[in-house]
């Protein structure tokens, strides 16, 4: 840590060399601007500096490295761990680097490292392309794609990482490179699921699928069918089109014009099918699960940008997640995860999810580092609540999820889905083989670990 001199002297120097706006403790809007998704997280970090471009971020990364600083990056600030933030550091902000340039013809799309999904989204809209992605519009397309990033159209196009075609970065040192497949392969391979640790990715290519028709149905009904609903959604999935997804789930019925108001607030199971074509074919896809008595039902076409928005949570709510990816769902999973859906407590914002992997998930297995991709179906229980007095009582049942569904776990995670869980969860998340070499990459490019503040993989 430098002298208060050299800080402060430095921290001048900062707010007049960069374009976008400095925050430190006592400056007015920095409580704003150290607010991320989960409210949960209340760290105050030194220096907040909101990086206009490429330029103000190798700035904002040498002042920290010039005062021995430690780094957290920003982009969506939708990790549930909070690691957009640190104590006492500083944070690089990218939340205004969120422009969006369609390249229809090459079918790709280059987007500012603080863009998030509703940016994205939007601008590829009027060409009917789209790129699998995160399910609600305001996670930060930056830590999304880095930690692989899995969407309701995963099964059809892959994840999101695996259809990354470039990355700019400042890496540690305050250097701007550029990462493809022909130049720095190594660092491109574990940009692809190694998050953020090999530097600030300060502009991302991606590429864009033909998506001219995009239909979903869904529907809720009583608990007491949720076995139904859960084998049925499977049967679905697995006998029908292989880029059909969406997920079967237990909730609290929400707020919605579409659900009765009696139902409102009660525990409810339901399911949801995305299929990228039209709402005919998905309707008879979907007839077996409609067959089950139900409260309320959707099946439509819908443009993606819409589907994305659909299920965005407000911010300012507690958040506790976890995940494991399953070898299957057979029948006694079925019964193991209703029990938990029962158990879920209610009324809360939290889910109980399972979804499908296979597909395009499945067709990456061996290429990139997220070493999972053997895996049928994943489970994810996240926990979102209002009351701090409900803090412990569903972390509780999170960890019940992942103790009760162990027999069918593959052992590995998927780390954008879930808070700190140590060290041995992200080399779940990646796998031991996977792992060393990342650690490798990261010694080359930050070998002291400046950029910590993620699953963090040790310089080898
Ligand atoms: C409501 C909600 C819904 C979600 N839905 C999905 C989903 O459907 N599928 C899915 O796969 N995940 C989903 N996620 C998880 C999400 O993908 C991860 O939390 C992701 O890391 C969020 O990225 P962010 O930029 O918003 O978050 P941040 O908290 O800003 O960043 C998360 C991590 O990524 C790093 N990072 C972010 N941007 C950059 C960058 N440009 N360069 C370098 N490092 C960067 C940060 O340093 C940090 O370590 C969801 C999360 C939430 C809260």
């Amino acid at each position: 840590m430098a002298p208060l001199s050299k800080a402060g002297t430095a921290l001048a120097a900062l707010r007049e060399d960069l374009a976008g706006e400095v925050f430190a403790p006592g400056d007015p809007g920095y409580d704003e601007a150290r607010r991320v998704f989960n409210a949960m997280i209340d760290r105050r970090p030194a220096v907040i500096a909101q990086c206009d471009s490429v330029a103000d971020v190798v700035t904002a990364v040498r002042f920290a490295r010039d005062l021995d600083l430690p780094v957290a990056v920003r982009g969506g600030g939708h990790s549930v761990a909070g690691m957009a933030l640190n104590d006492g550091g500083v944070v690089v902000d990218l939340r205004r680097m969120n422009e969006v340039t369609v390249h229809p013809a090459a079918k790709a799309v280059r987007l500012g490292g603080g863009a998030t999904m509703g940016h994205l989204d939007r601008a590829c809209l009027p060409y009917d392309l789209a790129t699998p992605g995160g399910r609600v519009s305001t996670t930060g397309v930056g830590g999304f794609v880095l930690g692989g990033g899995d969407g309701w159209l995963s099964r059809a196009f892959g994840l999101a990482s695996d259809n990354l075609l470039g990355v700019e970065l400042v890496t540690a040192d305050g250097t701007v490179v550029e990462a493809t497949a022909e130049e720095r392969p190594d660092l491109f391979w574990a940009l692809h699921g190694g998050g953020g640790n090999f530097g600030v990715a300060t502009a991302l290519t991606l590429r864009l699928h033909d998506l001219p028709a995009l239909s979903i149905a869904m529907m809720f009904c009583l608990p007491e069918y949720g076995p139904q609903v859960i084998a049925t959604f499977r049967e679905i999935v697995e006998s029908g089109p292989a880029e059909t997804g969406g997920a079967a789930l237990y909730l609290t019925g929400p707020p919605e014009e579409f659900l009765p108001e009696h139902l409102v607030g009660q525990r409810l199971c339901g399911a949801l099918l995305v299929y990228p074509g039209p709402e005919d074919r998905l309707r008879k896809l979907a007839e077996p699960l409609l067959a089950v008595p139900h409260e309320a039902e959707i099946v439509t076409a819908i443009p993606y940008a819409e589907l994305q928005c659909m299920l965005d949570d407000p911010p300012g709510m507690r958040n506790y997640w976890s995940a494991e990816y399953l070898t299957g769902v057979p029948d006694a999973f079925v019964d193991a995860f209703c029990a938990l859906g029962e158990a879920m407590p209610v009324p809360t914002g939290t889910q109980h999810l399972v979804w499908p992997q296979g597909g395009a998930i499945a067709e990456g297995a061996g290429d990139w580092p997220l070493g999972h991709r053997d895996a049928a179906w994943a489970v994810h229980p996240f926990g979102i609540w209002e009351e701090p007095a409900e803090d412990e009582r569903i972390r509780e049942w999170v960890r019940d999820v992942r103790a009760g569904v162990a027999p069918w776990s593959t052992g590995a995670t998927y780390l954008n889905f879930i808070g700190d869980e140590g060290a041995e969860r992200v080399m779940a998340g990646v796998g031991a083989d996977n792992y060393r070499r990342l650690a490798e990459v990261k010694r080359e490019y930050d070998p002291e670990n400046v950029f910590r503040f993620n699953h963090n993989i040790r310089p080898l």
